[in-house]
């Protein structure tokens, strides 16, 4: 089936969402910008160990909650809902669905397209930050840190697993997956194995072995998706 909109309503909808997608980054880097000032501010005050430090530090915690998070929407977009559930439907649960069936798409798509839903999901904990600021005390500069480096780092969770699909990432890239920084393919690989009830964490990948291992975000998928197939078979 094509992709290309065939009627002034599908244009429509097309072009409702790319207005959405582009104005949703503009937001989120107006956003940044202002919280990006307030650490500034924040670091000048800082000792020169803690302004390397505590970036250091923050990083890896940041990686590691994008990872969780991204493990539940996947989870939850992947078993949860179908493509005519309002609001989050044609949004979140049909490209995850979609992706099983071709999962070489994401890689057709540009940087806006491909990572606006997380773009879209992180405006309003940023805006949150934002008004908490500016940051006077060293904690406050800490949290503020791990804040914006765990919203970037969900900011480019699709970016991560769009690289894990291509065959030939950016050297810079092949690089950060080698190292295990960033989503390898090897891991993301056990997730597109029918029926996809695990491994669904798709930033850095760290704890899919774990949750495997623990059945966490497994268990209750099998059950969720036997009880969305006996709905449709119900429904024919
Ligand atoms: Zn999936
Ligand atoms: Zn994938």
């Amino acid at each position: 089936m094509s992709n290309t909109p065939n009627s002034g309503a599908e244009r429509a909808n097309t072009l409702g969402r790319k207005v959405v997608d582009v104005s949703s980054f503009l937001v989120f880097f107006v956003l940044l910008a202002i919280l990006s000032v307030y650490l500034f501010e924040a670091y000048a005050e800082r000792t020169p160990a803690q302004r390397i430090a505590w970036p250091l530090v923050a990083l890896p915690i940041a990686l590691l909650i994008s990872d969780l998070l991204s493990g539940i929407v996947h989870f939850l977009a992947d078993n949860y809902g179908s493509e005519g559930t309002p609001f989050v439907g044609k949004r979140f649960c049909k490209p995850f669905r979609d992706h099983h069936v071709d999962p070489k798409g994401i890689t057709r798509r540009g940087f806006i397209e491909a990572n606006a839903n997380t773009c879209i999901l992180s405006l309003l904990p940023l805006a949150i930050v934002v008004w908490l600021g500016p940051y006077e005390t060293g904690p406050a500069a800490f949290g503020a840190t791990l804040g914006a480096l765990i919203l970037i780092t969900v900011i480019m969770t699709n970016q991560f697993h769009k690289w894990a699909h291509v065959d030939h990432p950016p050297r810079p890239v092949a690089a950060l997956q080698r190292w295990g920084v960033i989503l390898t393919k090897d891991n993301h690989d056990l997730h597109h194995i029918a029926p996809y009830d695990t491994y669904y964490c798709i930033t850095t990948g760290w704890l899919n072995p774990l949750f495997d291992r623990l059945g966490v975000l497994k268990v209750e998928a099998s059950a969720a998706r036997e009880k969305t197939e006996a709905q449709s078979q119900s429904r024919e």
